[in-house]
């Protein structure tokens, strides 16, 4: 595995490949990997020739009291997970190389962007949108990888390639959790003992969630209402958000006709963790 800092040295190594006829694949990270980001490298080997995976705390999805400057690193584990996983480039740049002087050039999408998480995060997927753009113009990948864990980042990410006629292919990946149930996450190396239990919270509301809908429900407040109270039975939850939307517009929705999206962010204490399900995961779910 070679690890790359500029982005020449990506674009000349990719280049290589391309004249050789490799086809690549792309996983955009902010490291701290785990078995979620790990799944996605798997997947990313198994449908193509090279993997290039990108570890970068992108400071522009960042809003000001957010925790960029406390975002768990830990670049020699990413490299070693990854040199395991048979990954091909690890791309780390630094601030400086992604965002060298002023720039003045930023990827909004819009509508779906402003509920949900855009709501408390504003900016956030303007940086996303951005950092994922570049990431997708340095590497030319003919596949990128995401998890489903950001369901409103893949949304909004199949908008933007949808939009611009970025012609690659974007491959969902199901979210990956731990053996209690709580969604893999950097942040989760925030809680303390008795906030990882609070966390719970989550995963026990997704499971309620899809027991309505596999039962059929299809009121979607009713869902949400029983979700809401699966969360607030312990008192270190604060909600963000419950809310069912159409998975691929964001937009609110009443009753389940297509696919909707049950997405949630909860505060445990001062770490705001999120996850989902999607009425159409229900039955693979059971
Ligand atoms: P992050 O490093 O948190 O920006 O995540 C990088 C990618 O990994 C994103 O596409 C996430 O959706 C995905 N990811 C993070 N956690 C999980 C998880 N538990 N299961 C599946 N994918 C995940």
């Amino acid at each position: 595995m070679r690890v790359l800092t500029t982005v020449e040295d990506v674009r000349n190594q990719v280049k290589a490949w391309k004249k050789e006829g490799l086809t690549v694949g792309l996983v955009p990270t902010m490291g701290y990997l785990h078995e979620g980001h790990a799944s996605l490298v798997q997947r990313a080997k198994n449908e193509n020739d090279r993997v290039v995976v990108s570890v970068f705390v992108n400071p522009t999805q960042f809003g000001p009291n957010e925790d960029l400057a406390t975002y768990p690193r830990d670049l020699e584990h990413d490299a070693e997970l990854l040199e395991s996983l048979g990954v091909d480039i690890l791309f780390h740049p630094t601030p400086e190389e992604m965002y060298p002087g002023k720039a003045r050039t930023w990827v909004t999408v819009e509508d779906l962007t402003t509920g949900l998480c855009g709501k408390t995060r504003p900016t956030h997927f303007r940086g996303v949108c951005t950092v994922v753009s570049k990431l997708m113009n340095i590497v030319t990948p003919d596949k990128a990888y995401f998890g489903r864990k950001d369901a409103q980042q893949l949304a909004v990410i199949r908008q933007m390639v949808k939009d611009l006629n970025i012609g690659i292919d974007i491959v969902g990946c199901p979210i990956v959790r731990e053996a209690d149930g709580l969604a893999k996450s950097s942040r989760n190396k925030y809680l303390s003992e008795s906030e990882r239990q609070s966390a719970l919270v989550l995963s026990k509301a997704v499971a309620e969630g899809k027991a309505l809908v596999a039962a059929g429900q299809t009121c979607t407040q009713t869902i949400v209402d029983a979700m809401v109270r699966v969360i607030e039975s312990d008192p270190t939850a604060k909600i963000d958000y419950v809310e069912a939307v159409d998975a691929l517009t964001m937009a609110p929705v009443t009753e389940i006709k297509e696919p909707v999206l049950f997405a949630m962010a909860v505060y445990i204490g001062k770490t705001r963790l999120i996850d989902n399900f999607g009425s159409d995961e229900v039955n693979d779910a059971n």
